[in-house]
């Protein structure tokens, strides 16, 4: 199941970019996975209720954003949806239209929670020790 490295890696990167962030916690994580990715979303939940245990990503949410796939014809150059690589131009009928989306698997969006910053007075008389 190579779901469960490619969340590992997704989860990774969105730890580094809240870690940057100077985030507190991650509490959505949003994918977008093409239909043609030979990416099982079934799969990736799954590999998401494993991977984030430990993680800034403990409690949050999982949004999977299904990205339909389209190609673009080698003949009439008309853009059009396709279930899978041979799925013939409606246009004109060619087969083997180059495939435009679908095959995404991305980080759309890391929300996260800032660290709580203490309710301080901006002007602050004790800092001599
Ligand atoms: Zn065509």
């Amino acid at each position: 199941m190579h779901e469960m490295a490619l969340m590992s890696e997704a989860l990774r990167l969105a730890e580094e970019s809240a870690r940057a962030a100077g985030a507190a916690r991650i509490t959505a994580l949003r994918l977008r996975i093409g239909a043609l990715s030979s990416v099982v979303p079934e799969a990736m939940q799954f590999a998401w209720d494993v991977a984030r245990r430990g993680t800034l990503a403990e409690t949050a949410i999982l949004q999977i954003e299904p990205v339909p796939a389209a190609a673009q014809c080698a003949r009439c150059e008309s853009e059009y949806p396709c279930d899978d690589f041979w799925t013939p131009c409606p246009r004109c009928g060619a087969v083997g239209g180059e495939l435009v989306r679908g095959q995404e698997l991305e980080i759309a969006a890391v929300e996260i929670e800032p660290a709580a910053t203490p309710n301080q007075p901006c002007v602050r008389n004790a800092d001599a020790v």
